[in-house]
């Protein structure tokens, strides 16, 4: 029997409000009633209420918490336990999931232990736990030759592999080669990194692709409660086919990390009248600089789409240059030609406006047929 110290105590809501904190906001402990012996009555124990609302085993509403974190929690072992793996992991531990790792080259296992995640030295261990999904979060390069030498018959034949590469077609048809028919694929790119995403993932952009999904309703539950995570935190969710992602990716994100490279090696530097502009070069080139250069290259490397844009960029940054030499020249020229006969001068300008012309077309349209529908100011070049 309680004793009548308790009485004031409030009672409990009969359910939590919210089960799942965000990622900011890590599962707090909560407070504890302390049982003490009393000094005045020393052969009798007495309960002092430290704290109210704590969880105790008997406590309805505590093991229903339990109870639904546990129905709804994924046991999710990463493969590749390096900065960006670390990064997911803290939001997936926030949420309730159970995060096991394996790093095949370094030991990870202070960083794991620091995130609450178990951590496994050998990926026979690892798969010998039966995870629900395995997380592939390794370099783009060295993918390949993880999946090839992962001890894959020892997980449940049901299993959920998903990766993180930053590109998509590559690991998609690595996964269908390398991977049991009756392991579901969940291919997935969060556009955003341990910088952008320090803060909050509300709003940030979560591309997938359900690649092969077996059509079971616990197979489908499984899928759904993984990019629950996301969505739950706020994610704008984008279902799309890896070719496509490829695609925007190629125009977009290498562009981006290839323009703040260029910016980190041109030098940016803290200027005391920098305007909102040069800020945010200086936060582009904070945001690329982070990323390991094997990142960098396998965006290169394993999109066939990035060299066409790379090609583009080139192009663009030759036509600005003559746009600005160019005027510079035909000021000069004027003065040179100015005892010069007309039709001399007609004829040099027709020359320059067809040569300006072509590389218009190369650059607006990768080399193929310009429109007619030409902007005017085009058309002036
Ligand atoms: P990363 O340099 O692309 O990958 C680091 C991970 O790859 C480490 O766990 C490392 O293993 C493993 N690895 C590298 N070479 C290996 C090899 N030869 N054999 C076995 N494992 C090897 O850096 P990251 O930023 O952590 O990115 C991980 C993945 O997430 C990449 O595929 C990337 O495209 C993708 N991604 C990154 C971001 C981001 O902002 N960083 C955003 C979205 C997606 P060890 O742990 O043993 O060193």
């Amino acid at each position: 029997m309680l004793p009548s110290s308790t009485a004031h105590c409030r009672l409990a809501p009969p359910f939590p409000r919210r089960l799942l904190p965000s990622a900011s906001e890590p599962l707090r402990r909560r407070p504890l009633i302390l049982l003490r012996r009393s000094s005045s009555y020393p052969d009798r124990r007495r309960l002092l209420v430290r704290a109210i609302d704590a969880a105790q085993p008997y406590d309805l509403e505590a093991s229903l918490a339990l109870r639904h974190l546990r129905s709804n929690s994924l046991k999710i072992a990463v493969i590749g336990f390096g900065n960006f793996a670390q990064f997911l992991a803290k939001t997936f531990v926030a949420h309730g999931h159970d995060v096991l790792a394996h790093s095949m080259q370094s030991d990870r296992s202070s960083a794991a232990a620091y995130l609450g995640v178990q951590y496994f030295p050998d990926p026979n261990d690892l798969f010998e736990q039966h995870p629900d999904v395995v997380l592939l979060s390794t370099s783009i390069l060295s993918t390949p030759q993880v999946l090839s030498v992962l001890p894959l018959h020892r997980l449940r034949r049901s299993t959920l592999f998903v990766d993180v590469l930053s590109v998509k077609e590559f690991p998609k048809h690595l996964m269908l080669k390398y991977l049991p028919r009756e392991f579901d694929i969940l291919c997935t790119h969060p556009m955003f990194g341990p910088e952008s995403g320090k803060d909050s993932w509300v709003g940030l952009n979560f591309m997938y692709d359900k690649v092969r999904l077996w059509e079971e309703d616990e197979r489908i539950e499984r899928c759904e409660k993984f990019l629950n995570i996301f969505s739950a935190e706020g994610c704008r969710m984008v279902e799309m086919s890896c070719a496509d992602h490829d695609k925007y990716a190629a125009g977009s994100q290498f562009i981006t990390h290839t323009v703040g490279r260029v910016l980190e090696k041109f030098g940016l530097e803290e200027s005391p009248i920098g305007t909102k502009g040069y800020e945010k070069l200086i936060d582009l080139v904070e945001n690329t600089k982070g990323d390991s250069f094997e990142l960098y290259y396998g965006l290169f490397l394993y999109n066939k789409n990035a060299m066409e844009q790379l090609e583009r960029l080139d192009l663009a940054f030759e036509s600005v240059k003559k746009a600005l030499f160019g005027r510079l020249h035909e000021i000069y020229r004027e003065q040179l030609l100015e005892d010069a006969g007309d039709g001399i001068r007609r004829t040099m300008h027709r020359a320059e406006q067809n040569r300006r012309r072509e590389v218009a077309q190369k650059l607006l349209h990768n080399g193929g047929q310009t429109p007619p529908n030409l902007s005017s100011e085009t058309k002036a070049w």
